[in-house]
């Protein structure tokens, strides 16, 4: 499957001169939530993502998103995976369990996002389940950024990384975009206006 592909003809990678959440600056942009709009691409990608957690006959209970990146994605995999789905979403600065969600003791919880860049919020969410009892098992991402090493390549960690290298990451592809500061881009540099696709309006 050409995930790369499968994001562009979503318009969920985008090409021209962007600011990224570092501030640093790119000639690509990821807008992830554009390629779950379309349920049966959701599901097909979930699938896919699913079939290698499968593969690797790790035992897992539920599904745990962190809000609100993660929700979409986090409730197609246990979808295609048969488990149950939770979230944990952001209150006064820290993450939570909420409405009504539970976690039993030893459950076994992989960690989902829709993309993972160093995995702060991820391993966010993971604590919070391991407070609660909960045992996390993997962490899975649609697309990757490349700082992590996902299962099943050999291109190793980079040291921005956050999440522990004894717990397998899962993701359908790693999306590794040329990098630069402000001050040295080449596309500043020639006039070009850098934007945030965040908050464009259109
Ligand atoms: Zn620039």
């Amino acid at each position: 499957m050409d995930i790369e592909a499968i994001y562009r003809d979503a318009n969920a990678l985008l090409e021209g001169h962007f600011i990224l959440s570092s501030g640093n600056h790119s000639n690509r942009y990821l807008q992830s939530a554009k390629v779950l709009e379309e349920p049966k691409r959701a599901e097909i990608l979930a699938s896919a993502l699913a079939k290698q957690i499968k593969d690797s006959n790790i035992e897992i209970d539920t599904i745990c998103a962190p809000a609100l990146g993660g929700v979409l994605a986090g409730y197609e995999l246990a979808r295609a995976l048969g488990v149950r789905s939770i979230f944990v979403e952001r209150k006064d600065g820290a993450m939570q369990l909420r409405r009504g969600f539970d976690i039993k003791d030893g459950e076994k919880i992989l960690i989902c996002e829709d993309i993972i860049t160093t995995g702060g919020s991820a391993m966010e969410a993971s604590k919070v389940v391991q407070e609660l009892g909960g045992k996390v098992v993997a962490f899975a991402s649609l697309a990757n950024r490349g700082f992590c090493k996902r299962e099943n390549t050999s291109i190793e960690s980079q040291k921005e990384c956050k999440l522990p290298k004894d717990i397998p990451f899962f993701a359908l592809a790693d999306f590794r975009f040329e990098m630069f500061s402000p001050n040295e881009c080449p596309m500043c540099k020639s006039g070009s206006q850098a934007i945030k696709p965040g908050s464009r309006e259109s």
